[in-house]
């Protein structure tokens, strides 16, 4: 398990309010799942605890044109 809490992750913004999350009243918590990158946060402004997942491999149908 990875902890940051800085400017050194690639989730910065809180997904709820979208304040900045690299400064000292941030909270970004990296961690994985198979080959998914998880990342935990807590925003000190709207106190939301939220899950981001940047995935390695997205899978989507196209609708028909
Ligand atoms: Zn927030």
């Amino acid at each position: 398990m990875d902890v940051r809490s800085g400017g050194n992750t690639d989730v910065r913004w809180c997904p709820t309010c979208g304040s900045d999350l690299s400064g000292p009243a941030g909270f970004v918590t990296e961690y994985w799942k198979a080959k998914d990158r998880w990342f935990l946060t807590w925003c000190s402004r709207c106190r939301t605890t939220t899950q981001v997942c940047l995935p390695h491999r997205i899978t989507a149908t196209e609708p028909e044109h």
